[in-house]
């Protein structure tokens, strides 16, 4: 896009957001009237996949528009440090004449590296635990600050409030609808009891273990509960309170004549299992649609057509760098793996989809409109499964570096398999796997290998994804149009 005064550029991070749970995606609680205020003048993306199920994995796809295996942040893991050889978001930015900032959760002290490019980098109080465990701990025992989304916007808002009219990237991470969902009152309490929970009854047993599967993670629950939709109602809750916090921003901006020249984009790291395959109030492990299916509402800058915008089309978080520098009309030669989608602003349809791709440590996946692949590296999980077992409880590290593998046996009591497909198209809620090759997947296996030998040299979004030759092959066999 050109512009005469280059945009401000907001990018917004909900942790733990699921789109279903908002009133612009057509949730029944009135959970979010200010993030549907916003998304009455946005693009609303119906599709959008986000490459992590883990914060930091998430996080870092996005301010890289790389792939997992590329950034090396693949999981909760402590000390691994961002690829240095891959420029981010905010370095692109600076190097353009804006300033830049980063509020957030002391979550990101996790990234080594994470401050690239930013002139101001604040983690809050909650980043004076810096090392993760420090603030799980914190997390878990329930001393987590209610507080923390109106510090954030407080800190923002005094941060915007010192610059003098240069355009600005500001990103906004707001870890208040994460677990334990203790927003506080009103917030707590508003929808506790309305009649409106989603839970259709489930009691699971309260449990003790931090992962939530069967039960109700023992840290979040109160007093005994096993009552689903009182959680689901503090989660919502939860929402609201955030909600507020960008309500006060946007707020801000307008009161400051920045609205209508700014660029909001709006999207969650990953959403959260609310009972789910049995698993409840958590995140992370398998790619499964219920976690990787997040909001994304994109704000044009004044310029742009009017009124909003509904956009059906699959796409991921990879596209966000690439989409707001797009935005900010910023040209640049970093081979993002991400599409800049920001034509839809300007009236043009996006290219064919082709399918989202991951890459992580022991997993890679194809999903498609219509079906899902993922491939499983089952003798490296049982492995650490095995070495998890024989940690000593005093390991937290290890303790958490095995969560992923403690799902899998979880879900897959038989035996964990070395590969799992659904039929998205007639089985949009995942719930009937179909494990080891079935006959309809044969042919989505090559499509993935051949995709995992040409990645590296890949840029520019799905077309590039195939070879010429795979993608006929997909075409005829209907996988792809
Ligand atoms: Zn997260």
């Amino acid at each position: 896009m050109n512009f005469k005064n280059p945009p401000s550029v907001l990018l917004i991070t909900v942790d733990c957001l699921r789109p279903d749970h908002l009133g612009c995606y057509g949730y029944s609680r009135p959970t979010s009237p200010c993030i549907d205020d916003i998304a009455k003048r946005s693009a609303v993306f119906t599709q959008a996949i986000s490459q992590g199920t883990y914060t930091v994995s998430s996080l870092t796809t996005m301010a890289t528009s790389s792939y997992l295996f590329e950034h090396y942040l693949s999981e909760n893991v402590l000390g691994v440090e961002l690829n240095p050889s891959i420029p981010t978001l905010a370095e692109i930015f600076k190097k353009n004449g804006y300033d830049t900032a980063f509020f957030g959760p002391w979550m990101a002290a996790n990234i080594k590296d994470f401050n690239r490019g930013f002139d101001a980098f604040d983690l809050g109080t909650m980043g004076l635990s810096r090392y993760f465990f420090g603030g799980l701990k914190r997390l878990t025992s329930g001393r987590y600050d209610p507080g923390s989304a109106e510090a954030l916007t407080s800190k923002a808002i005094r941060w915007m409030q010192k610059k003098s009219g240069k355009p600005f990237f500001l990103w906004l991470h707001y870890f208040d609808a994460h677990a334990p969902y203790r927003p506080r009152p009103p917030y707590n309490r508003m929808f506790v009891g309305d009649g409106l929970g989603t839970g259709q009854g489930r009691k699971p047993f309260v449990a003790s273990r931090f992962l939530g599967a069967g039960g109700i993670p023992r840290f979040i629950s109160e007093r005994g509960i096993s009552d689903v939709d009182h959680y689901i109602a503090k989660y919502d809750g939860a929402i609201r309170y955030v909600d507020g916090q960008i309500g006060r921003l946007s707020s801000f901006l307008k009161k400051r004549g920045l609205y209508e020249n700014s660029a909001i984009a709006l999207t969650s790291d990953h959403a959260e299992y609310l009972g789910e395959h049995d698993l409840y109030f958590c995140h992370g492990g398998l790619p499964l649609d219920t976690l990787i299916r997040v909001p994304l509402i994109i704000k044009p800058p004044a310029g742009a057509p009017e009124g909003a915008l509904t956009i059906d089309r699959q796409v991921q978080s990879l596209d966000i760098t690439p989409t707001l520098l797009g935005i900010a009309g910023i040209k640049h030669s970093t081979p993002f793996k991400g599409q800049d989608i920001s034509c839809v602003f300007r009236g043009e349809k996006l290219a064919d989809d082709t399918g989202v791709f991951f890459w992580a440590r022991h997993i890679a996946a194809l999903r498609t409109p219509a079906f899902k692949l993922i491939l499983l590296d089952r003798d490296r999980i049982i492995a650490r499964l095995g070495s998890a077992r024989s940690a000593k409880p005093t390991q937290r590290s290890r303790k958490w570096k095995t969560v992923f593998p403690f799902q899998l046996e979880y879900l897959y009591k038989e035996g964990i398999p070395a590969s799992i497909f659904y039929d998205l198209a007639n089985d949009g809620a995942e719930v009937s796997p179909k494990i080891d090759r079935p006959q309809e997947a044969e042919g989505l296996y090559p499509a993935l290998n051949d995709w995992k030998g040409r990645v590296s040299e890949l840029r520019g979004g799905p077309s590039e994804h195939f070879s010429r030759e795979v993608r006929e092959k997909l075409k005829s066999l209907g996988y792809i149009q």
